[in-house]
């Protein structure tokens, strides 16, 4: 006999990649893990423990996140039931047993924690009563967190394949574990952790994922197979939906896809502003295989390679030969357009596991990119020996992330000299005239930008990082992501000043960061003199049919009057009323930011 009806139930998130899915939940979840056993070496205990207790620590401030966001949104009463969930973690018999299972029988940390779990919770299964029922389900669901943390750091991927066409609902899920998804079989995704420029969510724009971040399954009902619907336009997500959702999103789902096919007689249209200004339409990928979709777009070439993704699936470090096959690979495939390769950004949400790095306090603003790099030298030359060779075959570009002073571009130009020595020693060829350039994605960069300048061939802006660092917001926290503004008038003042800088210099000046992928960003960007706007590959054709929309001259005013407003609000406002209209007619805005960053 069949159950009673699952409820409906709508979650407000935020729009992380637009878009829209419909199909059953795949809860990304321990229980359909094998979390494999593994016995370690008696010296490594410590560390073990260490990484167990780092685990507790960050499911009991994810909890406490949501226990706070759900006493805003819905209630003090509802929000209580966290409370037994921080507990438990905190629970002496639990952590002290494992950490005795892990001291005496040498087991991995996910193993010992699940193994005192399991049986905790079977012991409340033999006994009656609602309430240790109650009590059963809370300790699985904090028992899956703390073993989710465990796993996913650790990069075990045996859980992930999915049969089928899905709706994956995760929570602490990774851009390495993202990367690794069967694409054709991820209809829609659900991230519990992140903002909207945290790693994830721009990696599930890319591959073009619809997506709803800030959602968080805990504490209600949901069966695997459940129909879900991800509206990852709105930013919203609804659980066991009725006939007329259904219905409704289907209709969306089909303009959607009606109005990409449109969007696809724009492939072969150059970027021209009504004026005769050619802007320079580029896309950030991720993983060598999007070349295909830049191509498929109509993309002038890859303005951001972000190259760390090569490092962050795997136990060991990828060899020379690896990497410049895969550099070889996107350089001929988009000849004779260019592809911007930026040397490896580890650190913040972009844990490579050969590096062994730790979680830390302030990942962002701690070991992090170039500053990896230049403590790895050996590591950092193997890279750039694999760029420079698969210059020799095609049009490629150098890009060093995350710049802060002057020593450090000098000394990474410094190592790529020694290397280019190495390869004149061993007569391979690359080419002599690789431009090089660096990513402005932190306010010293910007300040020091008149002696960069002197040191490179191009500037890229990297709004999402020079977001974070001049709000002090972290990108990647959900709960802070309203203070996450785009349009203050601190952040344009900066991009406003890097840009003349670069004009100054003669150098070319690009942005990166998701802003160039919003279309009304682009109007003021355009208008402040940028010479390359890259972003996400679903983002170019609608960039485009907005370029060839405006005027320069019209840009241009737009801008001055953006860098005399002195509020963000003011800004957003002014930009409204001027453009969206404009935008909406074009049909550029009527998904806002459709496919592009959703601002
Ligand atoms: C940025 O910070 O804007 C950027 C493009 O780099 P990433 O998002 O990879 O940090
Ligand atoms: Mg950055």
């Amino acid at each position: 006999m069949a159950g009673p009806k699952p409820k409906r139930v709508v979650l407000q998130g935020l729009p992380a990649s637009p878009g829209f899915a419909i199909g059953p939940a795949y809860l990304l979840h321990p229980e359909e893990r094998v979390v494999k056993k593994r016995i370690i070496p008696p010296e490594k205990v410590e560390q073990e423990v260490a990484r167990l207790k780092r685990a507790l620590d960050k499911a009991y401030k994810e909890i406490q996140g949501i226990k706070n966001r759900i006493s805003g949104d819905v209630g003090e009463y509802e929000a209580r039931i966290f409370d037994s969930h921080m507990l438990m973690l905190q629970d002496s018999e639990i952590v002290d047993t494992v950490i005795k299972d892990i001291h005496d029988n040498l087991h991995n940390a996910e193993y010992a924690y699940s193994a005192r779990v399991n049986a905790l919770a079977e012991r409340f299964e033999s006994m009656s009563g609602g309430f240790l029922k109650d009590h059963m389900s809370d300790l699985r669901d904090v028992g899956t967190r703390v073993i989710d943390i465990l796993m996913l750091s650790e990069n075990n991927l045996s859980y992930l394949e999915v049969p089928e066409p899905v709706i994956v609902m995760s929570r602490n899920l990774t851009p390495s574990v993202l990367s690794q998804f069967h694409r054709k079989n991820t209809l829609g995704l659900t991230i519990e952790v992140g903002g909207k420029t945290s790693h994830v969510a721009i990696l599930a724009r890319s591959l073009e994922i619809p997506a709803v971040s800030g959602i968080s399954w805990s504490g209600i009902d949901i069966e695997p197979g459940q129909t879900v619907i991800v509206d990852g336009t709105a930013g919203t997500v609804i659980l066991n939906p009725s006939l007329r959702d259904i219905k409704e999103y289907e209709i969306k789902k089909a303009a959607f896809f009606a109005n990409e096919q449109e969007l696809s007689t724009l492939r072969d249209l150059e970027p021209v502003t009504t004026d005769g200004k050619y802007i320079e339409v580029s896309a950030n990928i991720e993983l060598p295989i999007e070349v295909e979709s830049v191509l498929q777009y109509g993309g002038d070439s890859v303005g951001l390679y972000r190259s760390e993704f090569l490092f962050l699936t795997r136990d060991d470090m990828p060899s020379e030969e690896e990497q410049y096959q895969a550099y070889k690979y996107m350089g001929e495939r988009m000849s004779p357009r260019a592809v911007t390769i930026r040397t490896m950004d580890a650190g913040g949400d972009k844990l490579v596991p050969a590096l062994r790095m730790a979680g830390e306090m302030n990942p962002y603003m701690g070991w992090r990119s170039i500053r990896v790099c230049l403590d790895n030298r050996e590591i950092f030359k193997i890279q750039l020996r694999a760029v420079l060779r698969a210059t020799a075959f095609s049009n490629i570009r150098l890009m060093f992330p995350m710049i802060s002073n002057l020593w450090e571009i000098r000394e990474s130009k410094k190592l790529l000299d020694e290397v280019r020595k190495e390869l004149d020693e061993a007569g391979i060829a690359y080419n002599a005239q690789l431009e090089v350039g660096c990513m402005v994605e932190v306010p010293a960069a910007v300040v020091m930008a008149e002696e960069l300048a002197r040191e490179v061939d191009f500037f890229s802006i990297g709004t999402n990082d020079l977001i974070q660092f001049t709000l002090a917001v972290d990108r990647a926290n959900e709960r802070i992501a309203e203070l996450f503004e785009p349009n203050s008038p601190a952040v344009w003042r900066q991009i406003k000043s890097v840009i003349d800088t670069a004009r100054r210099h003669g150098i070319q000046a690009c942005v990166c960061g998701e802003m160039a992928g919003d279309p009304l960003a682009a109007i003021v960007l355009i208008g402040m003199g940028i010479d390359e706007l890259s972003m996400g590959p679903g983002g170019l054709l609608e960039m485009k049919k907005m370029i060839r929309s405006i005027s320069f001259e019209e840009a241009r005013i737009c801008a001055e009057e953006v860098i005399r407003l002195t509020t963000a609000d003011e800004i957003s406002g002014y930009l409204r009323d001027r453009y969206a209209a404009k935008l909406e007619d074009l049909g550029v805005a009527k998904y806002p930011g459709k496919r592009t960053a959703p601002f």
